[in-house]
């Protein structure tokens, strides 16, 4: 199906009104970005309070990032087109700052987060039962949105289903925007989950 910037933009509005409904878009964090035909991709300006997306908040750009029109894209551009590069199959991608996110990756080293045996995992596509793990792993942070493509290039693979920058957010994508969004609201609740977790082990330590 060809996907044309007026759908792209009402289902960037729509997962932004969703997201915000979550606490998944606080302050003007996030971005937001679907696959158009002919190589390009809408996404959201730098700014705007994602909540409160209008039609002039979504511009499009093309696969290299290059803005098409004379407004500023999100200063994440780069990791979007990154990964429509990585994964052909994906055709919308949401980056949202998270709280349980920069908790369980603050103040240690890890390298990834395992979920396992959780029964939300059968949100992610391919997984049909709670006996499993996913890894996500987790990426430094850095306003040099190189060194975060470098991290990703590295360590991605094929199976990857999202990634976390430490102390900041998730990356996820999907089929469709459906997809990017189960698969948002299914990692934010397995990372709450791991959280409030942590909170147990440390107040049992005490
Ligand atoms: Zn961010």
């Amino acid at each position: 199906m060809t996907m044309d910037l007026d759908r792209a933009r009402t289902q960037i509005i729509s997962a932004g009104k969703f997201l915000d409904s979550k606490g998944l878009a606080p302050a003007t964090s996030g971005n937001y970005s679907v696959r158009l035909s002919g190589d390009c991709i809408a996404i959201t300006v730098s700014g705007s309070h994602k909540g409160r997306l209008t039609d002039a908040d979504v511009i499009t750009i093309d696969k290299t990032g290059a803005a098409l029109e004379d407004k500023k894209p999100s200063a994440e551009t780069a990791l979007h087109t990154q990964l429509y590069g990585l994964f052909p199959q994906a055709q919308a991608i949401l980056h949202v700052h998270s709280v349980p996110a920069t908790v369980v990756t603050r103040g240690n080293t890890q390298k990834a987060i395992v979920l396992e045996g959780y029964e939300m995992l059968k949100a992610f596509p391919g997984i049909n039962t709670h006996e499993t793990s996913l890894e996500i792993p987790i990426f430094e942070n850095s306003q040099d949105m190189k060194d975060i493509r470098e991290q990703v290039e590295r360590r991605i693979t094929k199976d990857t289903p999202a990634y976390i920058i430490r102390d900041h957010g998730f990356y996820v994508w999907g089929r469709d925007m459906a997809e990017a969004e189960r698969i948002a609201e299914a990692l934010e609740y397995l990372l709450a989950c791991e959280m409030e977790s942590m909170k147990i082990r440390a107040g049992a330590r005490a």
